[in-house]
């Protein structure tokens, strides 16, 4: 992929004055409630209508989507509204029926883009089309797999391409319902400058109510628009219930969200300097989450010691441990006197916890 500048220009040529906003449900129901939302969204920002008609679902028995039907309800969106369209497909055969029914933007999910075999048979069944077609990131924190997509949608002709950030699964429970991992969205942006990044927030949350935190994360990121699941009913909704808002909440949303433009020299200063400051926001939080995670094991290594009377300070292991982190910090670029200074703190708070915890 040399030429990386081809990669915006579908999105150049919208010329927005505004990030990309594709919105709308997370499943077409029927065709009333598809067009209800799309009617209550037609004078907002929104470049995009999304609605899924195949729902890949994690266990089956729940609503998997009203099928190639709900294609037709998506050409009466564009014909009553002239809104634009997208939708996910999944295999050759989705593909073939979207390309039919003129959906102008297609996405692959989550879960098909952890599968090569899956997202090649995509690749070759949407070969050359000048649609747009964006990639969400898999399931699981793999670079890899991500950039493998885009490669292989790259290859088979596709220039009109663009990435989705959805956040990741975790195994353990976070306060996103997929964590947004940024560091991983920071570096295919680094990889790819010019590659489309759009940002899901309800998928990253899956509550509405922190849907417009995290929004604004991804525009001080830099990241190129949104989609935002968007119901009439969201309570009432067949599938993501906890996480789509109404159209008068995105509406209310797209106004208040600061949009970082980049007009001149100053602006664009401005602009890199809340990017990088963002950036380090997402590595200080992951600095807590990670310490307090070290802080937990060692609370559970003090329950231990303390079912079989051991002293807390254990100085052999220590200088271990701090011989080890010297080497590998001066590889970082890390002085000596700095490794020292932050793991003699973190050794400190170590030891008042297992006191703690022998006293309690
Ligand atoms: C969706 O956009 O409704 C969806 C199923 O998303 P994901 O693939 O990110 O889970
Ligand atoms: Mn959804």
């Amino acid at each position: 992929m040399k030429n990386t500048k081809e990669l915006r220009t579908w999105l150049d040529d919208l010329s927005l004055d505004h990030p990309l906003v594709v919105a709308g449900p997370c499943s077409a129901e029927t065709e009333d409630q598809v067009l209800k939302i799309a009617h209550e969204l037609k004078d907002s920002d929104v470049n995009y209508f999304r609605a899924g008609i195949w729902k890949p679902r994690t266990r089956p028995g729940n609503f998997e989507g009203v099928g190639a039907l709900g294609l037709k309800w998506l050409q009466k969106v564009k014909a009553e509204t002239g809104m634009k369209t997208a939708t996910e497909v999944a295999n050759a055969a989705h593909v073939k029926l979207a390309l039919e029914h003129d959906i102008d933007l297609l996405w692959i999910g989550a879960r098909s883009t952890v599968s090569p075999f899956i997202v090649q048979e995509i690749a070759d069944a949407l070969k050359g089309t000048d649609k747009i077609v964006l990639v969400k990131n898999p399931v699981n924190p793999d670079l890899a797999l991500w950039l493998g997509g885009i490669e292989r949608l790259y290859s088979a002709d596709i220039k009109n391409l663009g990435v989705i950030h959805r956040g990741f699964s975790t195994y353990e429970k976070t306060r996103y319902r997929n964590n947004p991992e940024w560091q991983i969205a920071i570096e295919l942006q680094n990889r790819f400058p010019d590659l489309p990044l759009i940002c899901d927030p309800s998928h990253i949350t899956g509550k509405r109510d922190m849907i417009f935190e995290v929004s604004q994360t991804a525009l001080d990121l830099n990241f190129n628009g949104l989609m935002i699941e968007t119901h009439v009913d969201p309570d009432n909704a067949w599938s993501d219930a906890a996480q789509q808002v109404t159209p008068d909440t995105l509406i209310q949303m797209m106004e208040d969200l600061k949009i970082r433009k980049e007009t001149d020299t100053e602006a664009e200063y401005r602009n890199s300097l809340n990017t990088l400051r963002t950036q380090i926001d997402v590595i200080d939080h992951q600095l807590i989450d990670i310490l307090g995670k070290r802080m937990k094991i060692a609370d559970t290594i003090g329950a231990l010691k303390k079912d079989k009377n051991v002293a807390v300070l254990q100085s052999k292991r220590w200088n271990e441990i701090l011989g080890k982190m010297i080497l590998e910090g001066e590889q970082n670029k890390l002085s000596e006197e700095f490794i020292l200074r932050v793991f003699k703190a973190i050794h400190q708070e170590s030891i008042n916890h297992q006191e703690k915890i022998m006293n309690g």
